[in-house]
């Protein structure tokens, strides 16, 4: 059998406090050349799984090992992380502010060959869309520019793995959606692996080949994220990855859905609103726009229910109309 890229092997890291919290006992593989998202809610282990992977943590048990050797953890090591890998999280404090973006980028490489030091960071600048900022200091750059830059700083070193602790963060909507699309050309174009933690739901979705859903320190589901999407196992994973409405059995029995789970999911996107002059139980309470389509929120005897809209302008809030489910999940 081939030897798994990176793997986890009952890796455990526990914090203890009032609140047991950490990494429980974790099993997992990485594959190459691939996009591997972690989401999972805030304090779920996320980045202790990430530091881990890259020898920024020892384990308390467990070991991670790359192409089947394990990785050092910092007490063994004079440099943390390992050699093949770097990562890149919202801080950019390892930027030198007051030098050019050229320079923060080839800085990170060795004096040795000037010729191929000069191509290197080049390359880098136009692949991060980056060629025009050369000159720039990066104390003058916005904040998705810096990410961008500690980026370039990154895989200038042509690391095997980039690991990403939700580096998007401080970047707005526009400017992550290029950063994003840069990565995973990147990826297309080189083979590099990539690590994301984030907790975004549209960046994961758009990004990832392949989810890990984190809930408390374990894994609770793994897989590809269309089929993660569509048909969770578990209610949390539906909750991370979409805004949707949460009913119990009762409200689902108010609203006419015949079920004996104690809870339905519904997406937005499930649900079919119409005007009917015989049949108007819902009330729309509020229209959330949201650009290239909007939110209603819907309500009947005190039930509130996420839909989608693209039909502008159709609605007012106060109409009443009819609702249909064309889909919902069973928890
Ligand atoms: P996430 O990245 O998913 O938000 P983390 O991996 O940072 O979560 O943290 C997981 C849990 O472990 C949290 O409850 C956090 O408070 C705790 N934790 C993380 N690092 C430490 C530490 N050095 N000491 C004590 N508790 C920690
Ligand atoms: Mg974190």
């Amino acid at each position: 059998m081939a030897i798994p890229f990176l793997q986890a092997i009952a890796v455990s890291k526990v914090y203890s406090g009032i609140q047991e919290s950490g990494l429980q006992k974790t099993d997992l593989v990485i594959n190459q050349g691939q996009i591997t998202a972690i989401i999972g809610e805030s304090g779920s282990g996320k980045s202790t799984l990430l530091r881990l992977l890259y020898g920024l943590l020892s384990p308390d048990k467990g070991e991670v090992l790359f192409k089947g050797e394990r990785i050092w953890g910092p007490e063994e090591k004079l440099i943390p992380g390992h050699d093949a890998m770097k990562m890149v999280t919202q801080q950019t404090d390892d930027l030198n502010l007051f030098a050019k973006v050229w320079d923060n980028v080839a800085s990170m490489l060795p004096h040795t060959d000037l010729k191929a030091k000069q191509d290197k960071t080049e390359k880098i600048l136009k692949q991060l869309k980056m060629s025009s900022l050369a000159n720039k200091r990066v104390v003058d750059l916005s904040g998705g520019e810096k990410q961008r830059v500690a980026i370039g700083r990154a895989l200038i070193t042509s690391p095997e793995i980039l690991l990403l602790d939700e580096p998007f963060n401080q970047v707005d909507t526009s400017f992550r959606e290029g950063l994003q699309h840069i990565i995973r050309e990147i990826v297309k174009e080189t083979g590099l692996t990539v690590i994301i933690v984030s907790h975004d739901p549209a960046e994961v979705l758009s990004m990832a080949d392949e989810l890990i859903v984190l809930k408390q320190g374990s894994i609770l589901e793994s897989g590809n994220p269309k089929i993660l999407y569509q048909a969770p196992q578990f209610l949390y994973t539906a909750r991370l990855l979409t805004n949707c409405t949460i009913l119990t059995n009762d409200e689902a029995k108010a609203c006419g859905i015949k079920t004996k789970a104690a809870h339905i999911v519904i997406y937005p996107e499930w649900i079919k609103t119409m005007k009917s002059w015989t049949h108007k139980d819902w009330e729309i309470k509020q229209i959330l726009f949201k650009g290239c389509n909007e939110d209603l929120l819907l309500e009947n005897k005190g039930i509130t229910i996420r839909a989608l809209n693209d039909q502008f302008g159709k609605y007012s809030e106060g109409d009443k109309v009819y609702l249909k489910l064309n889909k919902w999940l069973e928890y």
